[in-house]
């Protein structure tokens, strides 16, 4: 999708270093850590949210989650525990319309979020 942000980092027309890259994700540091370890795992193909993929569309959620669990041994928050977080809509804080989710860790998180 032309004018998305993270369209943009996947095609490479805003730089940004990639810490990991398959053929279904790409992952990269947010540029606004909220945690020691703030990263975000971000499906190539454009969709807004988790609401616009269709019935046979959701292994990708499956993949992410696989590829956090790595991310998680890469940072070394694997055993001390991590959070994955997953904003749908302006209401729930998303602020960028591509399907993406947070890998945060290294602090002791709180609950319930903000
Ligand atoms: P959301 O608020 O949609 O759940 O998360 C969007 C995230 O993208 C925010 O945590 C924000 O800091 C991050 N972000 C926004 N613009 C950029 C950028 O240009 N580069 C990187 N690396 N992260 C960004
Ligand atoms: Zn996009």
């Amino acid at each position: 999708m032309s004018n998305c942000l993270f369209c943009k980092i996947i095609n490479n027309e805003i730089e940004t270093d990639f810490v990991y890259e398959d053929d279904k994700v790409v992952v990269f540091e947010d540029i606004n850590p909220q945690a020691p370890v703030h990263i975000l795992i971000v499906p190539k193909e454009h969709k807004e949210n988790i609401m616009a993929l269709k019935k046979d569309e959701f292994d990708i959620i499956a993949h992410i989650h696989k590829v956090a669990v790595k991310m998680a041994k890469k940072y070394d928050i694997y055993d001390e525990g991590f959070r994955l977080v997953n904003n749908n809509k302006e209401k729930a804080g998303q602020t960028v319309f591509h399907i993406h989710y947070h890998l945060l860790g290294g602090r002791v998180m709180q609950w319930p979020p903000g």
